[in-house]
């Protein structure tokens, strides 16, 4: 009985989802865009679900092809940050990525002069492939962290909607960061972000990096972790490691040791990553599309969490119990003076009064 709701559920969903693209590529996302799914097709189905499993966290799978069980959300509203673009219903996250997401605000007003961080799309409900806008983010580990500022004030449902993006590079350059957006409490939030043990690597926009290695003063023990990659110009991508005991996650290799100012990043700024495919050989024919990735391409075990039962509400699996979902009424965190990088303490290899991550 409960498969056949499910199934019916999931039907109804994908006739409303139609809508939804539309929306979500007018707040201005980027990234494969579909406009109808396949029936059967992995982001179909795991987009049309609204609320998670029960039971305890598990990532299942790998970071682009995957599911979880048990996710929490990220309160729409803390003292020190905001989360942005609601209507996705991309809060959700393994417990200890939205447990970092906290941290990680609270400690930038501390170490970055950052007076609150925007997180962006962090993964569906029951995690899975998406419509739009990312190939990874399917099993909670992933987030989206904005590099503009939380605003002094609670932005409503709409602005967050609408408020655009903002390129941190030069319009009229190539890969280069535009020195009149970027600031060092923007490098110092990367930095922080990186400290923390947990973070297993940061992408960013190739230009970002290279901004990175040729600015970063202080300890560079883990500026390995910031990684170059398309996009990122506008948002930074956190990715923490597999939980100690998560048995079904597979864990991604650890970034190469050093700094990663290197070959590796130079090759970004070579005309290889940016050269269109090659033209198939006269005669050969066509290359086939890529398949769209479907249920049964997943682990095993994200069938059965599509079809399982949800919890009661979203306030009841958010991120600090329903008292933290309840609409905030406490003014953000005041703001820091804007220039004062030079009386935050540094930032670590690991800031070492922060609590351990349960
Ligand atoms: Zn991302």
């Amino acid at each position: 009985m409960a498969f056949g709701f499910a199934q019916a559920f999931r039907t109804i969903s994908k006739l409303t989802l139609a809508g939804a693209i539309g929306a979500s590529l007018a707040a201005g996302d980027v990234g494969a865009e579909q406009k109808t799914p396949s029936p059967g097709s992995a982001k179909g189905q795991f987009g049309a679900v609204s609320l998670p499993t029960q039971g305890p966290a598990q990532p299942i799978g790998f970071y682009a092809k995957g599911c979880m069980t048990g996710a929490v959300a990220l309160p729409t509203d803390g003292p020190t940050w905001e989360a942005m673009r609601l209507s996705r219903n991309r809060r959700w996250g393994n417990p200890a990525m939205i447990a970092l997401l906290e941290r990680l605000s609270q400690d930038g007003v501390k170490y970055a002069g950052w007076p609150g961080i925007l997180v962006g799309d962090i993964a569906q409900p029951r995690g899975g492939p998406m419509f739009n806008g990312h190939a990874s983010h399917q099993i909670g580990l992933d987030a989206d962290v904005w590099f503009t500022p939380m605003p002094a004030r609670r932005m409503t449902a709409e602005e967050r909607e609408n408020l655009p993006f903002t390129t941190m590079l030069q319009k009229d350059k190539v890969l280069t960061v535009d020195p009149k957006v970027w600031t060092q409490s923007r490098a110092r939030l990367l930095m922080l972000a990186a400290s923390y043990p947990e973070v297993e690597r940061i992408f960013v926009n190739p230009a970002i990096k290279k901004k990175m290695c040729d600015t970063w003063t202080g300890d560079r023990t883990n500026l390995g972790k910031l990684r170059p990659e398309y996009g990122h110009d506008s948002h930074f991508h956190i990715r923490i490691k597999c939980p100690p005991g998560a048995a079904g996650c597979t864990p991604q290799a650890s970034v190469a040791a050093g700094d990663g100012c290197d070959k590796s990043l130079a090759w970004w700024f070579t005309p290889a990553p940016w050269a269109p495919p090659k033209p198939p050989k006269p005669g050969a024919k066509p290359p086939k599309p890529p398949r769209e990735m479907m249920v049964s391409d997943l682990p095993k075990a994200c069938a059965a969490v599509l079809d399982a039962a949800s919890v009661a509400s979203m306030q009841a699996a958010t991120y600090g119990g329903p008292s933290a979902a309840s609409a905030l009424t406490t003014a953000p965190a005041a703001a820091p003076a804007a220039d004062a990088d030079g009386a935050l303490p540094d930032v670590g290899p690991v800031p070492n009064d922060k609590p351990a991550i349960q």
